[in-house]
C-alpha cells in the first residue's frame, strides 16, 4: 500500500493544541515539512515515507470474517528504553511445541470472544503463572489503527485492559492529536497476552509461544494500519534486529493471513514519559500514520 499525499490539512482545535503542548510539541508540522521538523534526542530524522515487507512468520491462518467490538486490556513501560532480558535457554523444539499450542487454540476461535476466552485458559508460557487476567486487547473491529504494545503492565492485568496507566494516558493524547480513538477507530493490543512480572519485556519464547493469538486477532480485526510500539515489538513484527530509529520515520508493509498491512514503528509511550526529546519523532510518526488514514 502506498501512503497518499497528505490528503487533508488537519485543523488544530484549541483542545489539540494543548495536548502538543503538554506533549512538548509547541510546532505542529507534517510530513516533508523538513523546516518545521525538531531535531530528536536521538538525531535521526524521519525518512521519507519508503517501503519495507516483512511476514510476521509467515502466518498464514484462514481468512475469517471481521466480528464487531470488542474488550481486553493493555501495558505502560517505555519499551525502546529498556534492554531486553537474556533469553532463557530453551530449545527450538520447547518453542515450536508451544507455539503449536496456541496455534491450534487460537485457529479454533472463531471470534474475539472465543479466542479471549482460549487464550484465558492459556499454559503455553511461564507468564500463565502470575496473571491476574488475560489483556487481549481494547477498541473497535475494523480499526484504522492497531495499536501494538509489548506486554500489558500492572494496572492493566488487574483491570484486564490495555494501556491503563501514566503511558497509556500519553498514548490516549497523542492518538487524539491525530483525530483518533480507542472508543472510535483505534483496537490497541500487545505481543503478549499475559504480563510479564517485575515490568520486564517479553522474551523471546514468550513472545512466539504468543504470536498465534496475536495473529489471529489480526485476522479478525482486519486493522487497516498498524502502530508499533517500541523496539521489541518493531523487531519482532517485522522480524529484525535492526535498531528502531532504523526502523522508525518509514511505512513498512507487514504480510499476515493473506493481508498486506502498512506499519508505522514507533518509541513506546512508555519510553516518552522518560525520554520527552523524543516525543518530536513519535509526532512526526503519527503524523505519516495519518497520511495512511481511509
Ligand atoms: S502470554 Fe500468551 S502464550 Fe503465554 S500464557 Fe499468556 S496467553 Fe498463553
Amino acid at each position: 500500500m502506498t501512503p497518499s499525499p497528505d490528503p487533508k490539512p488537519l485543523q488544530y482545535s484549541a483542545l489539540q493544541l494543548a495536548w502538543l503542548h503538554e506533549l512538548g510539541i509547541d510546532k505542529p508540522w507534517l510530513p516533508g515539512d523538513a523546516r518545521a521538523v525538531p531535531a530528536t534526542s536521538s538525531g535521526t530524522q524521519a525518512e521519507a515515507p519508503g517501503k519495507a515487507e516483512a511476514r510476521l512468520n509467515g502466518a498464514a491462518v484462514s481468512n475469517p470474517s471481521a466480528a464487531p467490538v470488542t474488550t481486553t486490556r493493555a501495558p505502560t513501560r517505555g519499551a525502546a528504553s529498556k534492554p531486553q532480558q537474556a533469553a532463557a535457554p530453551m530449545s527450538a523444539v520447547s518453542i515450536a511445541a508451544m507455539t503449536a499450542l496456541t496455534a491450534a487454540a487460537a485457529a479454533a476461535a472463531s471470534d474475539l470472544e472465543s479466542l479471549t476466552l482460549a487464550a484465558s485458559a492459556c499454559q503455553a508460557c511461564g507468564l500463565c503463572r502470575q496473571r491476574d487476567q488475560v489483556v487481549m486487547g481494547q477498541g473497535v473491529t475494523q480499526p484504522a489503527i492497531l495499536v501494538i504494545g509489548d506486554g500489558p503492565g500492572e494496572q492493566d492485568d488487574r483491570k484486564g485492559l490495555p494501556f491503563m496507566a501514566e503511558s497509556g494516558a500519553l498514548l490516549d493524547q497523542m492518538l487524539l492529536t491525530i483525530g483518533s480513538a480507542r472508543t472510535r477507530d483505534v483496537y490497541l493490543t500487545n505481543l503478549v497476552k499475559c504480563r510479564p512480572p517485575g515490568n520486564r519485556l517479553a522474551l523471546r519464547e514468550e513472545i512466539a509461544a504468543c504470536q498465534s493469538y496475536l495473529v489471529r486477532q489480526l485476522e479478525l480485526l482486519r486493522p487497516f494500519s498498524i502502530l508499533a510500539l517500541g523496539r521489541v515489538v518493531a523487531q519482532s513484527l517485522l522480524n529484525t534486529d535492526e535498531p528502531l530509529q532504523n526502523l522508525r520515520g518509514r511505512v513498512h508493509q507487514l504480510e499476515v493471513a493473506g493481508q498486506t498491512i502498512p506499519l508505522v514503528a514507533s518509541y513506546h509511550s512508555g519510553h516518552l514519559l522518560n525520554h520527552p526529546a523524543d516525543k518530536a519523532a513519535a509526532w512526526q510518526d503519527l503524523q505519516l500514520l495519518r497520511t495512511l488514514r481511509r
